[in-house]
């Protein structure tokens, strides 16, 4: 017992700073899709054979990626003899909107937030009740993750509940299987409105590698209505994380206490740097040096050099 104290003291501070910080990301992993236009020739569609999910198309001439078909896999990238296709770090991934996972150029964060009624609802509390709706359990992993202490759901005021009754919404992963459908439906309709659905994972938003198979539905808004949709195969916990805030307006807002400091720092250092414009170079080189004070916004330095004033003995 006393070691396992001495090693979670050792571990000292694990959550993640997110949304405070950016997120760190392993180099390996694969984020958002870019396609760069101006290598993709005219005509050109080698990757689109490759594609295990036809996730590409070509759509009023270019070549459109669907996220939300997407398995992350890269055979499209290493099939493109012209290094058209490439994956990025950018794990901000979820929409509101279906059609906008489909991806023509870099992916771009999209507005992902709720209306002000239905945020004013949950934006401080939403209970979710996930459904497993026939998927490989690999989005189910990556959900139950979130309730780590490193991702701590629980701090935004956001949790899994057992009972339907209890939530505000449904988190659906997988394909929505025949077997699935009637359980699926039955749980939506045990939510209280007002409520909201989140498909995370290729399977819950098209069928993902199960598409068009005869036993599936291809995704959860063949069922039930869809208001957040998070690609991946499975998605990175961050970017689960990254669409249930921005759907809660959690991301834009910031908090009142936040302001104030913010708004108390910025007169404070504006009221140092008048203060500093009348001391001559080396004293305030000095005091930058001593409070590690960050002078690339400051004003530029009087042209006419300011008299100095000698210390009294
Ligand atoms: S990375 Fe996505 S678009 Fe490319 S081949 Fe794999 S599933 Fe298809
Ligand atoms: S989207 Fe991928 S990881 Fe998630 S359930 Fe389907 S196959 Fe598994």
């Amino acid at each position: 017992m006393l070691k396992l104290l001495l090693a979670r003291f050792q571990q000292g501070h694990r959550t993640a700073q997110y949304p405070e910080m950016p997120p760190t990301l392993p180099d390996r992993w694969r984020g958002g899709p870019s396609i760069d236009r101006g290598k993709c020739p005219v005509g050109c569609f080698e990757c689109g054979d490759t594609c295990p999910t036809d996730a590409l198309r070509i759509q009023s001439g270019h070549l459109g990626l669907d996220m939300g078909r997407c398995l992350f896999c890269t055979e499209c990238m290493q099939s493109c003899p012209h290094g058209a296709i490439t994956f990025t770090q950018e794990y901000r991934l979820a929409a509101r909107k279906r059609e906008a996972l489909v991806v023509e150029g870099k992916v771009e964060p999209r507005e992902k937030l709720l209306d002000e009624k239905l945020r004013r609802l949950f934006g401080r509390s939403l209970k979710l009740r996930q459904v497993s709706a026939g998927g490989c359990n690999g989005c189910e992993s990556d959900v139950n993750v979130l309730g780590t202490i490193v991702f701590d759901l629980g701090r935004f005021g956001i949790q899994m509940v057992a009972s339907p009754r209890h939530a505000d919404g449904l988190l659906i992963t997988g394909p929505v299987t025949e077997n699935m459908k009637l359980a699926l439906k039955k749980t939506y309709d045990a939510v209280p409105e007002p409520k909201i659905v989140i498909a995370v994972g290729a399977c819950a938003i098209s069928g993902g590698p199960y598409i068009d198979h005869p036993e599936v539905h291809n995704g959860a808004d063949s069922v039930v209505p869809v208001d957040l949709y998070v690609p991946g195969c499975p998605p990175h916990p961050f970017t689960i994380l990254d669409g249930l805030l921005g759907m809660l307006g959690r991301l834009e807002s910031e908090p009142a206490w936040m302001a104030r400091f913010r708004e108390t720092g910025e007169r404070i250092a504006a009221e140092n740097l008048e203060a500093m414009k009348t001391w001559d170079l080396p004293r305030a080189e000095e005091a930058v040096k001593y409070l590690g004070a960050d002078l690339r916004h400051a004003p530029p330095a009087p042209k006419d050099p300011l008299p100095v004033e000698k210390p009294r003995s």
